[in-house]
């Protein structure tokens, strides 16, 4: 029955149709009631909702919602103050397709404030903290859904991923996180960050039920112009896809310098396993692996503060009160509604636009960019997928990194470069380090998200690390 909820999509969608499509999302709730201390959640979702039918892929399947995807008639925040009193007047696309399929959203969880953070430490409503371990970061800045999933409250949530904000709390958390390729899943009424990057995508507790859910969310949307009209591959029938064969290429640069030891070693271990099981290692290079960083911290600050324009007390967001004048409106509001990271960010990002500067800092990015897509372009002539530990460390702890951008940045070394090319990615667990989980990142070329979902499917019917749960909480 609830129990369901611990055993993944399949047995949830079976208990659902027999014991009715209220009972899950029921104890759902009263799970994030129970785990209030981890913060997970911004809100709860308490729209009654038109029934699907009992036949729909998800039909009462509870889920969670990161609070940057719009929901129609219930607050979203971004988890800033700037949308502390938005209530938007329509439902994303990602949410549309959830309930059309049957899934019932349960509430909207926690992030860094516009997604900008790798530790769920920006949110105006508080850190998220790691079931694992109440003491560190979840990740981010999809904290608040890999925490929802890895303390079984679901058995999936949605996330976004700009720079690695699914694979990264997912590695963090111990759960599966699929950033699918750009373009496969449409961004309609995901609040923007940096909308060349941006990426909708999945947490849950495997790789087969990232591809149930993958399944409803992908296809063409005309809403979302750089959405892509390829059509949506059957993933779950593509899963028992053999690893003979497979080419996975072992990226040098992603073992670097920051690599914590017990990270290597387990993602080592897992890719040992890969081998046993038949696939084949290749070792490859990515020469501007160095690149993604630097190219990435002047891409999506120029991109965010051109999108966080609109928030400007008059057409969108918090105003402040009393303005004085229509400038004092304008600065008061912004300086009042965003938070110290947003706000670092908006500043980089107009510098970098800036007339002056543009060549030297927005420019040199893109032509990065270009080299980084080459990169992957030329070692998929080579191998079929690209591994690599997903987070140089576990989760460190909560306040440790806050004052720090650079050693914050640090977190996504390995994750930016798949969001600048564009490429579908995921992060499995792959071991335990000193008791925290370890992720193994996968990354597939453009599309080829049956081929990546398979890999991991494979690996986790061989091993049991994406079973292993925090501690015995209740
Ligand atoms: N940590 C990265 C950033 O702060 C990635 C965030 C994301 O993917 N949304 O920009």
């Amino acid at each position: 029955m609830s129990d369901a909820l611990d055993q993944g999509l399949r047995a949830c969608v079976k208990a659902a149709r027999e014991d009715g499509q209220d009972v899950l999302a029921a104890e759902a709730r009263r799970r994030a009631a129970a785990h209030g201390d981890l913060n997970a959640f911004i809100g709860l979702d308490t729209r009654t909702r038109a029934r699907a039918a009992g036949a729909a892929p998800l039909s009462g399947v509870p889920f969670a919602q990161k609070d940057n995807f719009c929901t129609a008639g219930l607050r979203t925040t971004c988890a800033s103050r700037m949308l502390g009193g938005f209530v938007p007047p329509y439902e994303s696309a990602v949410g549309e397709r959830l309930s059309a399929a049957g899934a019932v959203s349960i509430g909207k969880t926690n992030l860094d404030e516009f997604a900008m953070g790798s530790s769920n430490e920006t949110s105006h409503y508080g850190p998220v903290r790691n079931p694992w371990d109440l003491t560190r970061v979840p990740g981010g800045s999809s904290g608040g859904s890999a925490a929802a999933v890895a303390a079984g409250i679901v058995p999936f949530a949605t996330g976004s991923d700009t720079g690695g904000s699914v694979r990264q709390p997912a590695a963090f958390c111990g759960v599966t996180g699929l950033k699918p390729t750009y373009g496969r899943v449409s961004r309609w009424g995901l609040i923007a960050y940096a909308s060349s990057l941006d990426c909708p995508g999945v947490l849950a507790r495997s790789a087969e039920d990232c591809a149930r859910v993958l399944g409803v969310i992908a296809g063409h949307d005309p809403r979302d112009a750089t959405s892509a009209a390829r059509p949506v591959e059957d993933y779950l029938a593509a899963l028992d896809a053999p690893l003979a064969g497979l080419r996975i290429g072992v990226a040098r640069p992603y073992f670097g310098a920051g690599v914590q030891a017990g990270v290597g070693a387990a993602v080592q271990a897992a890719l040992a396993e890969y081998e046993r099981l038949g696939a084949r290692l290749v070792e490859i290079d990515l020469p501007h692996a160095h690149l993604a960083i630097p190219a990435y911290y002047v891409i999506a600050p120029a991109e965010a503060s051109s999108n966080l324009a609109r928030y400007d007390g008059v057409r969108f967001g918090h105003r402040c009160a009393h303005p004085r004048s229509l400038e004092d409106l304008y600065t008061r509001s912004r300086a009042e509604g965003f938070g110290a990271e947003v706000r670092r960010r908006i500043l980089i990002g107009t510098f970098a636009l800036s007339a002056g500067y543009y060549d030297a800092y927005y420019l040199s990015a893109q032509k990065a960019r270009r080299l980084i897509a080459s990169d992957f372009d030329a070692a998929f002539a080579q191998v079929d997928l690209i591994a690599g530990p997903t987070a140089p460390t576990t989760a460190f702890a909560l306040g440790e990194k806050r004052a720090d951008p650079l050693a914050m940045a640090a977190a996504d070394v390995n994750t930016v470069a798949v969001n600048l090319a564009g490429l579908p990615a995921l992060s499995i667990p792959a071991g335990l380090h000193a008791g925290l989980p370890v992720g193994l990142q996968l990354i597939a070329p453009a599309f080829a998200e049956a081929r990546l979902l398979a890999a991991a499917h494979r690996f986790q019917q061989a091993t049991d690390w994406h079973r292993r749960r925090p501690g015995d909480r209740p």
